[in-house]
């Protein structure tokens, strides 16, 4: 529980606070009214991070990074999220998500750069409803052709490459498996189709491959293990996912309490109708019972044990619970709630992409009984 943390870890959480409201709050308020963050800013935080240790915290030991485990990672993402700040996205720096065991070229040409600031990457892993064929390559010599439409790619506008996921079959025809790949933006044969933004602000592209020449080196891991390649980092982000929304929650209870005591134009708090209490304390039970899975998951997960199944139950049930807290926060709060700028509206529209991304929860949920019924995975 979060009760429960050992004392080096609760200084570390006051550290984060600290860094929140000394260094990050002073620089957003200087940008309120604008949209976005500007590059000068982005790299002060950066820089303020390094100096206080926390930019290291994602980083492997090779790269100068001290990395944090779970419980600890768990912590500060739901800490960052729970200031609601837009600046915490700066503060940790560049891990090396599937890269991570890359060697040789790969490594030289891919993994350094990112972990340097240098190269930027991006995921490319759903197809478009309308693919007739997922996307495939075949191997040529040394080379593989790359084919092919991928229809979310987030940051695949200003990613330098992306890995993407194929079905690869030998010069014969015959299947080789899956893997992913490593392909460059500005490579021949590949086109971004269309650029978009969602609600929640994210920028993607749709993008196609034809004929893409890649080499073989190119292809992260072996032949034939790109799926649990893909996946292979998936737990980490679910539970990274699972943090920012109960962070959310807590944010919204807190804004929440001070709207139910503020004074009302009926003349007596909101706070003093017992309707409205009825609905605080659904929420505030929610967001318990979301925490306290939260951290025995995050506590799981230093043990090194297989938790496939605890983390899909987790993303599933953090994800939920910020959707309906946010929801009943708007509610609470009125009309204002929705108006743009205010920040529960901006709250609103970030919550509900988390019931999709990685992972739409209906899919998590058939995956969490499939590793149950047929392969005896799952705590209680
Ligand atoms: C903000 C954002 C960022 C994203 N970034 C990326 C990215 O960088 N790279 C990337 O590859 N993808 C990305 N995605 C895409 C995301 O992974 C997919 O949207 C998600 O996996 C769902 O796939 P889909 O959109 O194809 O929906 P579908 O697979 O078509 O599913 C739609 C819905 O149908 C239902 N459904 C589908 N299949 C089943 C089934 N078997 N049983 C029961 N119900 C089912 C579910 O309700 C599901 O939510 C991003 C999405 C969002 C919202």
């Amino acid at each position: 529980m979060p009760d429960n943390l050992p004392e080096s870890l609760v200084a570390i959480r006051n550290d984060a606070n600290h860094f929140i409201n000394e260094v990050l709050r002073p620089l957003e308020r200087d940008l309120e009214g604008s949209e976005g963050v500007p590059q000068a800013v982005q790299e002060q935080v950066r820089q303020a991070s390094r100096e206080a240790g926390f930019f290291y915290k994602t980083q492997p030991a090779e790269y100068g990074g001290n990395p944090a485990g779970p419980l600890e990672l768990t912590m500060l993402r739901e800490t960052w999220a729970a200031a609601n700040c837009r600046l915490t996205q700066f503060v940790f720096g560049p891990g090396p998500g599937i890269l991570h065991a890359a060697e040789g070229d790969m490594k030289k040409n891919y993994l350094d750069p990112v972990m340097r600031g240098d190269k930027r990457g991006a995921f490319g892993f759903t197809e478009p409803d309308t693919a007739t064929r997922p996307s495939w390559a075949k191997i040529e010599g040394e080379s593989l052709l790359v084919n092919g439409q991928k229809s979310y790619v987030t940051g695949g506008a200003t990613a330098d490459f992306v890995s993407v996921l194929v079905n690869v079959e030998h010069e014969d025809g015959s299947k080789a498996g899956t893997a992913m790949v490593i392909v460059d933006r500005e490579a021949e044969g590949v086109k971004v189709e269309r650029e978009f933004s969602s609600m929640e602000g994210g920028g993607h592209v749709s993008m196609s491959f034809e004929d893409v020449r890649i080499p073989l080196t190119n292809i992260i891991g072996e032949l034939g293990e790109g799926m649990p390649r893909a996946l292979g980092n998936i737990g980490n982000v679910r539970m990274m996912v699972s943090a920012q929304a109960v962070g959310m929650c807590i944010w919204t209870l807190e804004f929440i309490e001070k709207h139910l005591l503020a004074p009302h134009r009926t003349g007596t708090p909101l706070g003093e109708r017992e309707g409205v209490r009825l609905r605080f304390a659904d929420m505030r039970i929610d967001t318990y019972v979301a925490r306290s899975a939260l951290y025995r998951t995050a506590r799981l997960a230093e043990t090194g044990d297989n938790i496939v199944n605890e983390t899909i139950a987790t993303k599933v049930f953090c994800t939920e619970t910020a959707g309906q807290v946010i929801d009943m926060g708007v509610q609470l709060v009125g009309g204002q709630g929705l108006v743009r700028g205010h920040p529960l509206e901006k709250l609103y529209r970030e919550v509900r992409s988390l019931r999709l991304v990685e992972g739409a929860s209906d899919l998590l949920r058939i995956n969490l009984v499939k590793g149950r019924l047929e392969l005896e995975k799952g705590r209680i």
